[in-house]
């Protein structure tokens, strides 16, 4: 038997909320089930206005598009993240600057950022990797003192907190992802934080392709027209249905998932001990979702080794990313800030080992194989 590295979980519910959206006959965006799921989004994280969009990507443009960022500006964020984080910025004509990761959290260096600050700067993008959060005290501190946006990445980031308050909703702007690879998901989708509620009216104006169509809706204004840049970023009924039912099930999928964390946690830390591998580490004041388990390896070598290995054996794991700062397009469309050296290190030696919901029954196996292949 072959063990996938991911399965997308569903809880039973999705087919029968998607059937009372095509009962209510209303299969464009902003139905019942979006304002559930928004409204749900906005009471947990505490967002000003929580928006569904398609995707994480879509959530980042808009931010992008919100931040009125001009050609040649420039974004700071890690290397170390998916494409979507530096892309949106790009197709506004920014350049995104990146500089290095914490070893510890794998977050971008705080510590850092201020050094890559130029007299372009608009704004720095916190990746929240693995839903565990950056250190927001700081980044907020060095956005206040340069006039700066701060935006959260949060897509891995939905139900994990920072002293307290939930991922995604600390910066001006937040975005998530319901991906099918993230932890609640719609297939695809994703959302909108808008935490500064300047951005509030903008941001419904921009997903609704430029017009001022919701105000309309709302009787607050006559006519509804092309008020502003925008674009389609607003998912059907359909989409949101789905995502319901996963909302419902937050807690104890989250639940589920951190219980598989720390199986693998415990399970590890002896090899930790021995110098076979370092586990994740999650700061105290940070609780994090589960969204990932991940092992940093020794060397690029042995990673390939141990993956060779479990693969052999039927478990199916997977690494990223291919940092930013050295891939064509960010070699091209953006510049690094200082040497990267925890980033290019990371990015040899991680691997993610599967996590979702229904593993219990095969973790054992898995940790057994894993164990077997570090020697
Ligand atoms: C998954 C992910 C995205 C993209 O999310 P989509 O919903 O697939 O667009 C962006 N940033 C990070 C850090 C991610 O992990």
């Amino acid at each position: 038997m072959t063990i996938p590295f991911n399965k997308p979980y569903m809880t039973g519910k999705e087919l029968w909320n998607i059937a009372q959206a095509h009962a209510n006959g209303h299969l464009a965006g902003d139905g019942r089930f979006t304002k559930l799921c928004d409204g749900w989004l906005e009471q947990r994280t505490g967002a000003h206005k929580a928006l569904l969009t398609h995707s994480c990507t879509a959530a980042l443009e808009m931010t992008a598009l919100l931040a009125n960022l001009q050609p040649g500006d420039e974004v700071i964020m890690p290397s170390y993240t998916f494409v979507s984080t530096a892309n949106a910025f790009v197709l506004r004509g920014a350049v995104p600057v990146f500089v290095d990761i914490r070893p510890d959290t794998l977050n971008i260096d705080e510590t850092l950022i201020e050094a890559a600050i130029t007299g372009r700067t608009r704004a720095i993008v916190a990746v929240h990797y693995a839903g565990v959060g950056c250190e927001m005290d700081a980044i907020l501190a060095i956005a206040a003192r340069h006039g700066l946006l701060v935006i959260e990445d949060a897509a891995q980031a939905m139900m994990a907190s920072y002293k307290g308050r939930p991922l995604g909703s600390i910066g001006d702007l937040g975005t998530l992802s319901f991906h099918e690879t993230k932890n609640i998901i719609s297939g695809e989708g994703g959302a909108l934080l808008v935490n500064a509620e300047r951005f509030a009216e903008q941001a419904e104006i921009i997903r609704e392709k430029g017009t001022n169509r919701s105000q309309f809706f709302r009787g607050q204004v006559d006519k509804y027209t092309w008020v502003d840049l925008g674009s389609s970023y607003l998912p059907g009924e359909i989409i949101a249905a789905f995502l319901w039912a996963q909302m419902e099930e937050a807690e104890r999928i989250t639940r589920q998932r951190l219980t598989l964390w720390e199986t693998y946690h415990q399970w590890f830390a002896e090899a930790e001990g021995s110098g076979k591998l370092r586990r994740p580490v999650i700061p105290r004041h940070c609780s994090h979702n589960a969204h990932m388990y991940y092992l940093l390896l020794p060397d690029l070598a042995q990673r390939t080794a141990f993956m060779e290995r479990l693969e052999a054996a039927g478990i199916h794991t997977v690494f990223h990313y291919v940092p930013l700062h050295s891939s064509p397009a960010g070699q091209r469309l953006g510049r690094a800030h200082g040497d990267m050296q925890v980033t290019v290190s990371v990015s040899e030696r991680l691997v993610r080992m599967p996590l979702w919901l229904g593993l219990e029954s095969h973790q054992a196996e898995v940790i057994q194989q894993a164990l077997a292949a570090l020697g």
